[in-house]
């Protein structure tokens, strides 16, 4: 399949759809426009990609909502040549609206056959991942720690410790918190290491779970 202009145009509605949902930042918009989302889904349901919805991958994960996914990137307000982490790869939407943005990104996925098949898609549309795990995203990423942004896309029951201590001094973390429906949350951490907590609202995801698949 290809990015064709009709894709572009449809690109266009999204965006318009997510602006009138309130999303501002216009480099969060400009990477919804230029991402092509319909070349992250199956064949089979990919005429629905441009839809305001969240879709199901493999492995009964889920591929969020494109208002969903622009609401966590305008929060952790992205700037280009940060250092982002990203739990929870999945299809590797997300993931590219960063490297869109400009951002340096590290992102780890817990199933491997998920994992497997985003490899695949970075390399087939371009995208250039400064990183890519299969791992247990509860540990982070000490290796490569610490972090400008941290964002995780999946459901914590809890706020992982690994995760603030792998944030910079004036890092962000935005992270949807709870079972059933989550509070997405954003935590600074100020210049200190004093860490900031503010709620963003109700969101639903699928659950952060423990160890590799
Ligand atoms: N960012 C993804 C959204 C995927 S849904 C996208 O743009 O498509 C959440 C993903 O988190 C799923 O793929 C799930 O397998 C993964 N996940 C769940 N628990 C995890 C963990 N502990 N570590 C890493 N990934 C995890």
């Amino acid at each position: 399949m290809q990015d064709l202009p009709y894709h572009k145009g449809e690109r266009l509605k999204l965006v318009k759809q997510i602006q009138e949902k309130g999303i501002k930042d216009p480099a969060v918009l400009e990477a919804i426009a230029k991402v092509p989302r319909h070349l992250f889904f199956g064949n089979s349901i990919a005429s629905h990609a441009y839809e305001d919805k969240a879709f199901p991958i493999a492995s009964g994960q889920t591929i969020s909502q494109p208002y969903t996914v622009a609401y966590q990137t305008e929060l952790l307000d992205v700037k280009p040549g940060m250092k982002v982490l990203e739990i929870g790869t999945g299809s590797g939407y997300q993931a590219a609206v960063l490297m869109e943005m400009g951002a340096n990104v590290y992102t780890i996925e817990r199933i491997k056959q998920l994992f497997n098949e985003a490899k695949h898609r970075f390399a087939e549309l371009g995208y250039r991942p400064k990183y890519q795990g299969y791992g247990d995203g509860y540990k982070g990423l000490p290796l490569y720690a610490p972090f400008d942004r941290i964002i995780v896309t999946a459901a914590a029951p809890y706020i992982p410790d690994a995760l603030l201590e792998q944030l910079k001094p004036g890092g962000k973390l935005v992270i949807p918190v709870g079972k059933g429906k989550q509070r997405m949350k954003l935590i600074q951490k100020d210049e200190k290491g004093k860490l900031h907590e503010t709620d963003h609202g109700l969101f639903r995801f699928v659950p952060l779970l423990k160890n590799k698949d």
